[in-house]
């Protein structure tokens, strides 16, 4: 603690259960200069402070890391609602310290380097620290070059879609021939998989029969679209021996292909996202089904509780918001028509809650397991050496919670910018306290501490999964 003056240290933590990916402990943690600089055993002689925060009865989890973020995206006519000031102020208050948001080009002419660039200059505003993930929507011989550029820039992973042809898809020899670049400069490719073919038949077949509305969403994009996808890029990259991470997988088949890929040495990883873990189709069937169109689709009772057996013993890696923030009256203006509608769900906010209650609350996962697919995991996956833990040496980035203690969730209360949650009116578990960022505290008994736009921009590093949990 060389740089630790007389007049102390800048924060202890007092009375808490410091629960990592690894294992839990009772300590008290020293905060100094935006980073943690010690564990003390509970009783041991602390040093002086200037402020403490004691959190007695409560556990300590290192801060969310989310791994999938569109803030401030604009997808057709729709331009989300928030941008890096109001999406991380709610990803504050929801427990999560550090965002990778996408750059996924726009306009007709925009280059994925172009993209990046612009997302670099909109991060200025960010209260948390922020990575980005490249976005690829169309062949560019120029490709090869811009990825080692956007490697300079500290962009190592690079989104494609499998789906929305004329649009955001690309073919399977591009993601065969990103997958490779990517590979070579220690990076990882990012996939949406649906089947397209599949989803386009069943999206004709749905208008022929008047059912295209947002009550018929699950209708036109089916599990086995998901998983025959995902079949397909896992050959391509078990072809080419590359890393791949599919987004948002939603079916525990899927899951299930990942995991077995991995078995035969592929590194080969699945996020998924609290809505499929937490929410099921039923909602298509009731009012105000526009609220929950997503893709993939939220699935079925069974499904749903499958996936959370993935998880729970492990089969899944990363918990992604998949945070896209549109209004209800966005969501509302074409939802006689899902081909129309803007995708996704608002969800920086309400990530770690609606993850802890699906997961810990009421499937028994450990608090560990929960560190790790909330936190640890995309940190390690994006190389993000500081985040995802609490010790010596790491970013001073954590968060307080009660297990027991619960809320109801009411829109009203939310701080993402838009007016509404899938979660209106549940029992959410795992809201914090107390929320400490880069050794601040931002949220505490007495409110909110906004702490201004000092989020910086992390270049991602290539992958380091040796230690993945
Ligand atoms: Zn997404």
């Amino acid at each position: 603690m060389s740089d630790q003056h007389e007049d102390g240290v800048d924060l202890v933590v007092t009375g808490g259960i410091v629960v990592n990916a690894s294992h839990r402990q009772a300590a008290t943690v020293i905060v100094h200069n935006g980073q943690v600089r010690g564990l003390l055993a509970p009783g041991a002689p602390v040093p002086v402070a200037r402020r403490t925060l004691d959190v007695e009865g409560r556990v300590l989890l290192p801060g969310g890391v989310d791994p999938h973020c569109h803030i401030g995206e604009i997808v057709g006519d729709y331009a989300g609602q928030d941008d890096y000031e109001s999406a991380t102020v709610a990803a504050l208050h929801g427990g999560t310290t550090t965002v990778v948001n996408f750059a996924i080009p726009e306009a007709d002419d925009e280059t994925p380097l172009d993209c990046a660039r612009r997302r670099l200059d909109e991060g200025a505003s960010a209260r948390i620290d922020h990575a980005l993930h490249g976005g690829l929507v169309r062949w560019d011989p120029g490709l090869g070059e811009q990825i080692a550029e956007l490697a300079k820039l500290g962009i190592r992973t690079i989104k494609m879609f499998t789906t929305y042809r004329g649009e955001r898809m690309v073919e399977p020899e591009t993601i065969l021939e990103v997958l490779r670049s990517l590979h070579r400069q220690g990076g990882m490719g990012y996939v949406h998989a649906e089947a397209d073919h599949v989803i386009e038949d069943a999206l004709a077949l749905c208008a022929e029969a008047g059912r295209i509305d947002a009550s018929h969403l699950a209708e036109t994009r089916p599990a086995l679209a998901e998983n025959a996808a995902v079949a397909q890029v896992l050959a391509t990259a078990q072809h080419l021996s590359a890393p791949v991470y599919f987004v948002h997988q939603s079916t525990p088949e899927a899951v299930a292909q990942v995991r077995a890929a991995r078995r035969e040495g592929l590194r080969a990883y699945t996020e998924t996202c609290p809505h499929y873990l937490l929410l099921d189709d039923s909602v298509y069937g009731k009012p105000g089904a526009e609220g929950f169109v997503c893709c993939p689709p939220l699935r079925g009772h069974e499904l749903r509780r499958d996936l959370v057996t993935a998880a729970l013993v492990g089969d899944v890696d990363t918990i992604g918001s998949d945070h896209c923030c549109f209004s209800l009256e966005q969501k509302s203006a074409s939802s006689h028509d899902v081909r129309h509608m803007p995708n996704g769900l608002p969800g920086v906010e309400t990530r770690i809650p609606a993850a802890f209650t699906a997961l810990v609350a009421e499937a028994g996962v450990s608090l560990e397991r929960f560190a790790a697919l909330t936190s640890t995991n995309a940190a390690r996956l994006n190389g993000l050496h500081t985040k995802g833990w609490i010790g010596p040496g790491a970013d001073a980035d954590f968060y307080s919670v009660d297990p027991a203690a619960s809320r109801t969730t009411d829109a009203a209360d939310l701080h993402m910018a838009t007016d509404y949650t899938p979660y209106q009116g549940m029992t959410l578990y795992g809201w914090p306290t107390d929320v400490v960022s880069a050794g601040r505290v931002v949220l505490d008994s007495a409110g909110f501490h906004d702490p201004g736009p000092v989020g910086r921009f992390l270049e991602t590093h290539p992958l380091d999964d040796a230690l993945l949990t």
